[in-house]
C-alpha cells in the first residue's frame, strides 16, 4: 500500500504526487494504469480490498474504503487529485454513486471507464432480469442444475432455493447463507470456451446465472451455454450517474490528456 503523502503533508520524495485517482478492481483499471504508466502520468489506483489476493495494477496502490462520500471528497482534496477515473465494475454501484457525488463536491472532474455490456446473439437464450432478487425468482421457476457466477457477495439471494442444485463459482469463499444443495468451485478467470463447455457438460448444468458484466474475460460461458442450448439468466446493469463515460482504455487516456493539459 502506498499513500502519496507523508503524515506531515509533504510530498513523498520517491513517489511523485498522483494527479489521477483510478478507482479500480477491474481489468480495464489495470490496463489504464499500465497505459498511464507508459505515458508517464502520475496516478494512484484504489482497490476496495474485497478479495484476499487481488491482481494488482502497475504503479502505486491504496487499498480499502474511503468512508463514504465525505471520506472520498476529503481524500481527493487532501491529496490534491486533479481527475478521478471511475473504472470500477459495472455492478459496483455504491462506489460509482459515491464517486460522482464526491468528485462534484470536491470540484474534481470525473471520467467513467466502463466496458460495454454483452449483447445477446441469435443463438443465445437469455432471460433478462432487472436485479438479483429477480434472478432468484427466475431460478425458482426454471433451474434444476444451476451454474451461479454472480460473485461471492450475491450468493445469499439464492440461499432459500431448495428446488435446484448450485455450482457456485467464486474467487473467494462466500460468507453469506448458501442454498442447501450446492458445490463451491473456487477459480478466477479468464475462462476459455473449451473449458466452459466441459464444465457445463460435466455438471449437467441446465441454467446459467450471470450479471451482464461485459468484457472478454468471462464471456466464454455465454458462448458455451449457447452451443448447448442452455438458458442464461442475465442480470441487467444498475443505473449510473450521468457523467462522461468511455468504454475503452485508449479513449480514457485521450480524455485524460485533455483534462490535464
Ligand atoms: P460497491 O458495493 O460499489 O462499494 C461498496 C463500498 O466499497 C464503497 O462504498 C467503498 O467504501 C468501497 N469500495 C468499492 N470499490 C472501491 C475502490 N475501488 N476503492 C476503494 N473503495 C472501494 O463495491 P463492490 O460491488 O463491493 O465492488 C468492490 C470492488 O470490487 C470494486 O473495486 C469493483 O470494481 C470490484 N469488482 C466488483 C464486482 C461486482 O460484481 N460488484 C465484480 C468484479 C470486481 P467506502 O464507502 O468506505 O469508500
Amino acid at each position: 500500500m502506498t499513500e502519496p503523502t507523508e503524515p506531515n503533508g509533504r510530498t513523498d520524495p520517491i513517489e511523485p504526487t498522483p494527479e489521477i485517482l483510478i478507482l479500480g478492481g477491474t481489468g480495464e483499471a489495470r490496463a489504464l494504469a499500465a497505459a498511464l504508466d507508459d505515458a508517464g502520468y502520475s496516478f494512484i489506483s484504489s482497490l476496495a480490498g474485497r478479495v484476499g489476493n487481488p491482481r494488482l495494477p502497475v504503479g502505486p496502490v491504496r487499498i480499502g474504503g474511503f468512508g463514504g462520500v465525505d471520506g472520498l471528497r476529503e481524500w481527493l482534496a487532501s491529496n490534491r487529485i486533479r481527475v478521478v477515473v471511475d473504472a470500477t465494475h459495472p455492478f459496483a454501484a455504491t462506489i460509482t454513486r459515491n464517486a460522482a457525488q464526491a468528485a462534484a463536491r470536491a470540484g474534481v472532474p470525473l471520467l467513467r471507464l466502463r466496458r460495454d455490456p454483452w449483447v445477446p446473439g441469435e443463438r443465445d437464450r437469455w432471460v433478462r432480469v432487472p436485479d438479483l432478487p429477480a434472478a432468484a425468482d427466475a431460478v425458482r421457476r426454471r433451474g434444476t442444475r444451476v451454474l451461479l457466477t454472480t460473485g461471492r457477495q450475491d450468493v445469499g439471494v439464492f440461499a432459500d432455493i431448495h428446488t435446484a442444485w448450485f455450482l457456485i463459482r467464486v474467487v473467494d469463499p462466500p460468507t453469506s447463507a448458501l442454498p442447501p444443495r450446492h458445490e463451491i468451485l473456487r477459480s478466477r478467470g479468464p475462462y476459455d470456451y473449451a473449458s466452459e463447455l466441459e464444465l457445463l457438460r460435466r455438471n449437467e448444468i441446465d441454467l446459467l446465472v450471470t450479471k451482464n458484466s461485459g468484457g472478454s474475460l468471462t464471456k466464454a460461458k455465454l458462448d458455451a451455454a449457447a452451443t448447448l442450448g442452455i438458458d442464461v439468466v442475465v442480470v441487467d446493469r444498475p443505473a449510473e450517474p450521468d457523467v462522461p463515460t468511455v468504454s475503452d482504455v485508449e479513449s480514457a487516456r485521450a480524455l485524460l490528456e485533455g483534462l490535464l493539459r
